[in-house]
């Protein structure tokens, strides 16, 4: 059977702490996986941290020692996606977990269609799970929803995707620092206006493209943090 991974995010995780279950996470153990009391799985505190931990009684783990091994990259990409409609939010933070996104921004740009969202329980759900499934010691942390023109005011080092024009992302990478977070801003489903593109190239973001097809948002939160990913994991990038 593969390993059981759960992520808990509690303060008092620590090697030879025992931890209360929350009455979900013993349904999901017990109910879900049918795990028996003796088994050992890998717990997360979703900051950082992952451990070995013992299920001692049918509400309590025993944590017995800490992971060295980490799936998390050194560097940090934060993904700000702006609303979309429908289901394709939800795909798109599961994804982003899954390729090690560290924060999320979800955004109000100018032709987002919806500009509300009652999910954020939801979406929480989706990265914790989505973490566990992955193996990461990291939850992504969801930011509140925010107008494009108030998140930019605090970002420098970022990339905006543009299908209009832009540098290839290579390029585009090669002017940020990767020792402070990289911000990826994608568009809703309308795409960014000229002046929200030109807001951002004010403030010193890099304008780049992912190829001469034009993708669907959801495509292209997926691909540009594949990409990103991809490029600095593999030294691709010379860094400054
Ligand atoms: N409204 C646009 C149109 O129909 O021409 C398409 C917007 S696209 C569906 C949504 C977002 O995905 C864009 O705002 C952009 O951030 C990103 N995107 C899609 N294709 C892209 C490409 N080829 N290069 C860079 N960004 C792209």
């Amino acid at each position: 059977m593969s390993t059981i991974r759960l992520a808990i995010s509690y303060s008092n995780v620590e090697v030879n702490s025992k931890i209360k279950l929350s009455k979900e996470d013993q349904n999901y153990l017990f109910n879900v996986l049918r795990c028996q009391i003796g088994k050992f799985i890998e717990v997360t505190n979703g900051k950082g941290k992952s451990f070995k931990a013992k299920i001692v009684d049918s509400q309590h783990l025993l944590i017995t020692e800490e992971e060295k091994f980490s799936r998390e990259d050194i560097f940090s990409i934060f993904l700000c996606q702006a609303l979309l409609k429908g289901q394709k939010m939800e795909l798109i933070l599961q994804k982003a977990t899954e390729l090690g996104v560290k924060e999320i921004f979800p955004v109000i740009s100018r032709n987002c269609v919806v500009k509300k969202t009652e999910k954020m329980e939801r979406w929480q759900k989706i990265v914790k799970e989505a973490s566990e499934q992955s193996g990461r010691s990291v939850i992504p942390k969801i930011h509140q929803l925010e107008s494009f023109d108030s998140l930019i005011k605090r970002v420098k080092n970022g990339i905006i995707f543009w299908e209009k024009n832009g540098k290839p992302l290579n390029e585009a990478l090669k002017e940020l620092r990767i020792d402070e977070p990289i911000f990826l801003f994608v568009g809703p489903e309308g795409g960014f206006t000229v002046e929200e593109i030109k807001i951002a190239d004010e403030r010193g973001l890099q304008i780049a493209s992912l190829g001469q097809r034009i993708l669907r948002a959801e495509t292209a939160a997926i691909v540009s943090v594949s990409i990103t990913n991809f490029l600095l994991n593999n030294y691709v990038i010379i860094k400054k």
